[in-house]
C-alpha cells in the first residue's frame, strides 16, 4: 500500500478566506503545502453576506490580488452586481463592492485551489498541535493522523469553542450547519496565549418568491461593470442582477423591543463583544433609540437560488420575534424565512501576542490569521491569510519575514493595528484607519505591491508580465503627454477650450492640462489630434491620477520618509523599559503590556507621547 504523505513544509488549518489565501500563498512560493479543513465542500464559503469589498475592504482585496491571491478573481467570476462606491469622490476613497453568487464564488476558489501546484487538500478536523521546545512541528487530526511541517498556520475563523444562539436557546457549532472546533480550542487554551470571546451575527434568509419588490427601491449595479482583479476580464463576469432597498419602521422597532427580554444579548447570555460597525438590529434599535427607521438592502444570494440576504437585520432574537420583525417591513409582509438568523460566540486570541509577520510570539513557526485574531470580514481574513501563508513559507525557507508597513498597504495598517493595539471588539477595516490614504489607493495596489510579491515568489510569470507591460504603457504615455504641446495657434486649441473654463492662453503640455481639476484624460483623448491614448481604461485612469495628484503624493512621501527613520528602529526583546529614565510608571506599564517591536509601534500605543518616544530613543542608544 502506498504510504500517506505525512511531512510538509507548511500546514494550513482551515479552508475559509484566510486559510485558502494562506495555503495558496505558501504553495505559490514553492512550498509543499497541506490544507487541512473540516469539509472540502465549504472551501471559500461565505459564512455571512455574499458580498466582497466595500470601503477599506475593497482596498484589501486589491492588495490580495496584487500579491497573486484568489479573492478578487473569485469575486469577478462570482459577481452578480458590481459597484464602485464613492465614485464621485477622490481616488483614495473609491472602493469596489461586489454582490456575489455564493456558489459561483466558492467554485472559483475551489478551482484555483485544486489546480495549484504544491498544494494538497485533506478533509479532517485538526484536534491538536505538536509542539516541541516551544516550536510547532505538526498537527494531529480527529482520526489521530499526524502531519509534520516546518510551520503551521491556524485560520479557524468562528469555530473555536463556537456557540450558536437563537433567542435563549444555544448549541455548539462553528457556524450554522458546521461543527465547532472544541478539542483544538481546549488545546490552544493550554498554551500561553491571551484568549477571550467575541460574537458576531447574521440575519434570517428569505425566499424571494414571497417578497413584494414593488414596495422597494431597485438598486442596479454600475454599467459598465468595474472589475475587481487587475487581471480580470469582463467575459468572466456572470449575468448581472439588482439589489433592492427597504426600511424598518416604528412597528418593527416595537416588535424588537417587545422581544428583548428573550434576547441572548440583552439578557446577559452572550458575553462576547459584537462588531460595532455591523451591529445586530436589536443593537441598532437600542443604540440609536431616536431613529425610527433603518435601511435594509435586499441582496440576492445567487443566480440559481431564490434565497435573499436582508442586509441590516442581523439578529439573534427568538424565531417568533424574527418572523414578526421581518413581516413588519414593507415588501416583506408575507416573506417566508428559509434560515433563521443567529449569533455566534467564539474564542479569539489577543493579536498583541503575534509578531508583525503573524507568527505567534510564544510558539515558533506557528502563525495565526483571520477571525482567530479578532477581526471580522472575509477581506480582513483573506489579507492576513496571504501574509501569514507567505511568512510561514519564508519561515520554512529560513528567510526573513515579509513585513508590510502602514505606508505600504492597508494590510500593513491592519497588522500593525492588531499587533500593536490589540482589539476588544471585532476589528474591521476602514479607509479612516490609514494615515497615508492618498498613497494607499485601490487603483495602485499593484504598483505598491506586485514587485514585492514577485521578489518572494508570490507572483507568477503571467501576472508579472501583465504588470510589467502595464507599467511600461503608463510610463510611455506619461512621457508622450509631457512632450505634446498645445499653444494658442494649435489646430485643436478650440477643442481644448471647449472643455475648460480657463482657455489656453500660453503654451501648455497635455500633462499640464490634465493637472487641471476640470480636465480628464478621457476628455483630452477624445480630441482626434491627441487621442486615442491608451486603450486599457485602468492604465489610462492611472496616468490621470499620477499626474493630477503628483504634488500631494510627493508631499505625503516626504512625510513618510521623515517618520520612517524612527519607525523601523527595533526595540529588542530584552529591552528593559523600566530602565528608561524619565518615563512615568504608567507609560512603563503600557510598554511592558504591549511589548512593541519597533519605535513606530510604540508611538501608536495610546498614551505614549512624543516625549516618551524621545526618551526611548535616547535610552536605546545607551542600552544598545
Ligand atoms: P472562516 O471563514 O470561518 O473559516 C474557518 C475555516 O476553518 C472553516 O473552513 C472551518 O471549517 C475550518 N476549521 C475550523 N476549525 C478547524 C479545525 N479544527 N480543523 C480543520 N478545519 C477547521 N463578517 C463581516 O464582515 N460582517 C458580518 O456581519 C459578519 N457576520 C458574520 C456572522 C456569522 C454568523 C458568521 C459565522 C460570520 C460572520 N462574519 C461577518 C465573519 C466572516 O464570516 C468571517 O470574518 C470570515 O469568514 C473569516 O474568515 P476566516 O478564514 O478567518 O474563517
Amino acid at each position: 500500500m502506498q504510504s500517506f504523505e505525512q511531512s510538509f513544509d507548511v500546514i494550513v488549518v482551515g479552508g475559509g478566506h484566510a486559510g485558502t489565501e494562506a495555503a495558496l500563498a505558501a504553495a505559490r512560493m514553492g512550498m509543499n503545502t497541506l490544507l487541512l479543513t473540516h469539509n472540502v465542500e465549504t472551501l471559500g464559503q461565505m459564512s455571512c453576506n455574499p458580498a466582497i469589498g466595500g470601503i477599506g475592504k475593497g482596498h484589501l482585496v486589491k492588495e490580495i490580488d496584487a500579491l497573486g491571491g484568489v479573492m478578487a478573481h473569485a469575486a469577478d467570476k462570482g459577481g452578480i452586481q458590481f459597484r464602485t462606491l464613492n465614485s464621485s469622490k477622490g481616488p483614495a476613497v473609491r472602493a469596489t463592492r461586489v454582490q456575489a453568487d455564493r456558489v459561483l464564488y466558492k467554485a472559483a476558489v475551489r478551482y484555483v485551489l485544486e489546480n495549484q501546484d504544491n498544494l494538497k487538500i485533506f478533509q479532517q478536523a485538526c484536534d491538536d498541535l505538536i509542539v516541541e521546545n516551544d516550536k510547532v512541528t505538526g498537527v494531529v487530526t480527529q482520526m489521530g493522523l499526524k502531519f509534520y511541517a516546518k510551520s503551521v498556520v491556524l485560520t479557524t475563523g468562528t469555530f473555536l469553542g463556537g456557540l450558536i444562539h437563537i433567542g435563549l436557546e444555544n448549541y455548539s457549532g462553528g457556524r450554522a450547519g458546521d461543527p465547532p472546533s472544541i478539542a483544538l480550542a481546549k488545546r490552544l487554551r493550554e498554551l500561553p496565549f491571551r484568549v477571550d470571546r467575541l460574537k458576531t451575527g447574521t440575519p434570517p434568509r428569505i425566499d424571494a418568491r414571497t417578497i413584494d419588490f414593488s414596495k422597494m427601491q431597485e438598486q442596479p449595479g454600475d454599467n459598465p461593470t468595474p472589475l475587481f482583479s487587475f487581471m480580470g476580464k469582463h467575459s468572466d463576469q456572470p449575468k448581472q442582477i439588482s439589489c433592492y432597498i427597504t426600511h424598518t419602521n416604528t412597528k418593527t422597532h416595537d416588535v424588537i423591543r417587545g422581544g428583548l427580554d428573550r434576547s441572548p444579548m440583552y439578557s446577559g447570555v452572550i458575553e462576547g463583544i459584537g462588531p460595532r460597525y455591523c451591529p445586530s438590529i436589536e443593537d441598532k434599535i437600542m443604540r440609536f433609540a431616536d431613529k425610527d427607521s433603518h435601511q435594509i438592502f435586499i441582496e440576492p444570494e445567487g443566480l440559481t437560488t431564490h434565497e435573499v440576504y436582508p442586509n441590516g437585520i442581523s439578529t439573534s432574537l427568538p424565531f417568533d420575534v424574527q418572523m414578526n420583525l421581518v413581516h413588519s417591513i414593507a415588501g416583506l409582509e408575507n416573506a417566508h424565512i428559509i434560515r433563521p438568523g443567529y449569533a455566534i460566540e467564539y474564542d479569539y486570541f489577543d493579536p498583541r501576542d503575534l509578531k508583525q509577520s503573524l507568527e505567534t510570539k510564544f510558539i515558533k513557526g506557528l502563525f495565526f490569521a483571520g477571525q482567530i485574531n479578532g477581526t471580522t470580514g472575509y477581506e480582513e481574513a483573506g489579507a492576513q491569510g496571504l501574509l501569514a501563508g507567505a511568512n510561514a513559507a519564508l519561515f520554512a525557507q529560513e528567510k526573513e519575514p515579509l513585513i508590510l508597513r502602514r505606508d505600504h498597504a492597508y494590510l500593513g495598517v491592519l497588522v500593525d493595528d492588531l499587533t500593536t493595539l490589540g482589539t476588544k471588539e471585532p476589528y474591521r477595516m476602514f479607509t479612516s484607519r490609514a494615515e497615508y490614504r492618498l498613497l494607499l489607493r485601490e487603483d495602485n495596489a499593484d504598483i505598491r505591491l506586485t514587485e514585492l510579491g514577485r521578489q518572494i515568489g508570490l507572483v507568477d510569470d503571467a501576472r508579472w508580465e501583465f504588470f510589467s507591460n502595464k507599467i511600461e504603457t503608463i510610463e510611455k504615455e506619461k512621457q508622450r503627454l509631457k512632450e505634446t504641446w498645445v499653444h494658442t495657434k494649435h489646430v485643436a486649441v478650440d477643442k481644448v477650450n471647449a472643455i475648460t473654463k480657463m482657455p489656453v492662453t500660453r503654451e501648455a503640455s497635455l500633462e499640464d492640462l490634465i493637472r487641471r481639476p476640470e480636465i480628464t484624460y478621457p476628455q483630452l483623448m477624445e480630441i482626434e489630434e491627441f487621442g486615442p491614448g491608451i486603450e486599457d481604461k485602468i492604465a489610462g485612469e492611472q496616468v490621470e491620477i499620477q499626474i493630477k495628484y503628483s504634488g500631494y503624493i510627493q508631499r505625503q512621501k516626504e512625510e513618510i520618509e521623515k517618520t520612517i527613520r524612527n519607525e523601523n528602529t527595533a526595540l529588542p526583546d530584552e529591552f528593559d523599559f523600566s530602565k528608561v529614565s524619565g518615563l512615568s510608571n504608567e507609560v512603563i506599564a503600557k510598554l511592558k503590556e504591549f511589548k512593541p517591536e519597533t519605535i513606530g509601534q510604540a508611538s501608536r500605543i495610546s498614551g505614549i507621547t512624543p516625549a516618551a518616544i524621545s526618551l526611548l530613543l535616547v535610552s536605546l542608544k545607551k542600552q544598545g
